[in-house]
């Protein structure tokens, strides 16, 4: 511990984010996330405000569910907006490349002005530009995206780590969440009933969950490196380390039939369950049987 201490657990989860501090200690060798070049404004409006505007009533009136996006390619700027809090607001993030100011080097998230989002924003229609000025709850926050290489292994010892701190990724896909949750799930099934000071069975345990995470996390974590992931040179290769399951073809755009069915139609539950009834050892047999 921080002050000296030690202590001994059953079982240890690192999940401090894509800031971790911690992950390093995991891996064995520093394993900082960095900045990606890449960042993102983001804000919150009510959509009362929003449907208050004749222009954005006409494009928000709709009832179906899902985003809607709008891009600026000469700048390559994405407006993403999609409602949440059962609809009452709408989320709003547009990405686009990295504009340091001096007084934010060290920070990963920051207050920025409308003026600053709306001089990035200066290609996109002036009905869009109306939700840079509407009130916003806490702010507009600058949020920058980061990069680490993939673990081979999410294990060490009895400590296993999850979520962003495990496998930081870029939103191409708005999957870092999802991923997490499914490893979330991975630790349900495989710490359900498992004797924790039988040591066997927990190293048993911990193998099974880099073995269902390591190849589902990190084809998600490289698949974020783009909207054209497969096509970038070495991609495939990269993948293929440690993912040996089906690919969408290269062209597949993000959100497409072929790029959902791999990154969003897995079913961790039944996949961990599938694992455990095909790996599973009593925990009754002796080592070495
Ligand atoms: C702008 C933006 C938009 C996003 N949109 C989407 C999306 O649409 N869909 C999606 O799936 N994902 C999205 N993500 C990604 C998603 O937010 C993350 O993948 C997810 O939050 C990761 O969860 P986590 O629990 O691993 O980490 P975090 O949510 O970062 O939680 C880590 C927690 O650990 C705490 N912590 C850190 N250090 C310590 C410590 N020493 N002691 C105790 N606590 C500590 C932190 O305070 C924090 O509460 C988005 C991310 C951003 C930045």
């Amino acid at each position: 511990m921080g002050d000296g201490r030690s202590v001994v657990k059953d079982l240890i989860i690192i999940a401090d984010g894509a800031h971790s501090r911690l992950i390093s200690e995991v891996a064995g060798y520093s394993s900082r996330a960095c900045r990606a070049g890449r960042s993102q404004y983001r804000w919150l409006v009510s959509m009362d405000d929003v449907m208050d505007e004749a222009d954005l009533r006409a494009i928000y009136s709709s009832d179906r569910p899902g985003f809607k996006a709008w891009v600026d390619p000469e700048n390559d700027t994405f407006w993403m907006t999609y409602r949440c809090r059962g609809g009452k607001f709408l989320n709003i993030v547009v990405g686009h490349d990295t504009k340091l100011s001096h007084d934010e080097q060290g920070r990963w998230n920051s207050p920025v002005s409308s003026a600053q989002v709306l001089a990035t924003v200066e290609g996109f229609h002036d009905s869009l530009k109306k939700m840079v000025l509407m009130p916003s709850e806490d702010g507009i926050h600058y949020h920058h995206q980061y990069t680490r290489p993939p673990l081979t292994s999410f294990v060490r010892g009895r400590t296993l780590a999850m979520g962003d701190a495990a496998h930081v990724m870029k939103p191409t896909h708005a999957a870092g969440a999802g991923i997490s949750i499914e490893s979330a799930a991975a630790l349900e099934v495989l710490f359900r009933s498992v004797e924790f000071r039988n040591e066997r069975a927990m190293q048993q345990r911990l193998q099974m969950f880099d073995k269902l995470r390591i190849p589902r996390c990190n084809l998600t974590m490289l698949a974020s490196s783009g909207r054209r992931w497969l096509q970038m040179p070495g991609m495939e290769a990269k993948i293929r380390r440690f993912y040996s399951g089906p690919l969408p073809p290269p062209h597949a755009p993000p959100y497409s039939k072929e790029c959902r069915e791999v990154l969003f139609h897995h079913d961790e539950y039944q996949a961990a369950e599938k694992l455990l009834a095909q790996d599973y050892l009593p925990e009754s047999t002796p080592t070495g049987a």
